[in-house]
């Protein structure tokens, strides 16, 4: 049986969070999403991993995981590592996982020489990704070291503005040790099958979230035993059953653009003047399409099952595009996400069906529409058949999502946007 983990999320301590994200809270909302795993974050801050060993327990047989309020947690963080190497300024998000409480503490020591871990749950700290990488798999072999959001052009390590056109340039003669990548919400499994380093490299996606109802928007299913060496053996052998995506234009990077300017575009790599923007005249944010095209060396096959999973001929693991509930259920009523009705709807679906993984992925028609009625019914398979229309986002602006008419419905048949 494969479980559901979203490894990348924030404490009440990082910068720009929710107040609500509690360990209370999360272990509820963990059981609205469906999620059987979530990450701790934030565990080199000093009050929250005081929170942490107050009040996590081992979980009895998984080990390495511990329980809080019936929900399994890894100690898992992100830290930012901001260097200069080759005579540039690096700036990379990386996410790190500690198989106890106690290799987390000594974690939080070690990096302490590096940054202010008091400042920020995601603290930016003085150090290259190669030797954060040496310095952590140090302290604890166990550890995992996994490049976040690795495309977005701040802090991604194939970031247009900071990052790498290699893993081994970042990663140097520690680059064996890394074994996974997180795309991140502009980008999608499809889009990195065609980039030939990433062959042998496991995928993965989670919701990067800095409020509860964000949880899971991204998540993977993993197959094994739910234990910290089985999740580190899935993640070094690509034990990933699938993965849940975000349709990749909603995504805040996906196109290339300005946003105090207004543009928005299509990257063409064919044309260096599509780097600069028409208004100002300054070089343009390059998202994350651009940069998947600009370092892919071929066509990724992609092919739209039956089962609503996109499919790998090559046997990479399988995902489904999905549209949170919330924004669905807001489309449908023509109200706001944080309204009353939409948040009433969106309990009573999650509370009927199970969770909302269950209802986004395998909700029936009929079982959504004696919940919530036909529209919200309809808006759900149609997430999931990718009938739906994205306008891509750029430069830190969100895509946004909308259910065309069903006249002008899009194909079902899915064209991935590539080479
Ligand atoms: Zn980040
Ligand atoms: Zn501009």
């Amino acid at each position: 049986m494969a479980y559901f983990a979203d490894l990348h999320l924030h404490s009440p301590y990082a910068y720009a969070t929710s107040k609500s994200l509690t360990l209370e809270n999360l272990a509820a909302w963990a059981g609205l999403k469906g999620l059987d795993l979530l990450a701790t974050g934030d565990f080199t801050h000093p009050v929250w991993i005081g929170e942490l060993q107050e009040k996590l327990k081992p979980a009895g047989e998984a080990e390495g995981l511990y329980q809080f309020g019936g929900v399994n947690f890894v100690l898992g963080t992100e830290v930012s590592c901001v260097y200069r190497q080759a005579g540039s300024h690096r700036r990379i998000h990386i996410l790190l996982f500690a198989p106890s409480l106690e290799t987390a503490a000594r974690l939080a020591e070690a990096l302490a020489v590096y940054g202010k871990l008091d400042l920020d749950g995601r603290p930016t700290l003085g150090i290259s990704a190669r030797d954060l990488a040496e310095l952590v798999l140090g302290v604890d072999s166990e550890c995992l070291v996994i490049p976040a959001h690795a495309w977005t052009p701040w802090y991604g390590l194939f970031g247009s503005r900071s990052g790498f056109d290699s893993l081994s340039e970042c990663f140097l003669d520690m680059t064996p040790a890394i074994r996974a990548i997180e795309t991140g919400l502009s980008s999608d499994p499809a889009m990195n099958w065609g980039v030939d380093e990433l062959s042998d490299i496991t995928i993965l996606s989670f919701s990067d979230a800095h409020s509860l109802p964000k949880l899971a928007r991204e998540a993977t299913a993993f197959d094994g035993p739910l234990t910290f060496s089985g999740l580190t053996n899935a993640i070094a052998m690509n034990g990933v059953a699938f993965t849940v995506e975000f349709y990749p234009e909603e995504g805040k990077y996906h196109y290339d653009g300005h946003r105090k300017c207004g543009v928005s575009r299509a990257p063409d790599l064919s044309d260096p003047g599509f780097e600069t923007c028409p208004v100002c005249r300054r070089p343009l944010t390059l998202g994350v399409l651009h940069r998947i095209k600009a370092l892919s060396r071929r066509n990724a096959e992609a092919h739209f099952g039956e089962d609503g999973f996109i499919h790998s001929p090559d046997g990479r693991p399988p995902f489904i595009r999905l549209v949170p509930l919330q924004e669905l259920i807001a489309q449908v009523l023509g109200r706001g996400v944080g309204t009353r009705a939409v948040q009433t709807t969106y309990m009573k679906v999650v509370q009927e069906l199970g969770s909302e993984l269950d209802a986004l992925i395998s909700g029936s028609f009929q079982d959504l529409e004696t919940t919530a009625g036909s529209a919200i019914a309809d808006a759900v398979l149609r997430s999931r058949a990718g009938e739906i229309q994205v306008e891509p986002g750029y430069d830190g602006v969100f895509g946004k999502v909308s259910l065309p008419n069903r006249d002008s419905a899009l194909s079902p048949d899915f064209q991935p946007e590539l080479l």
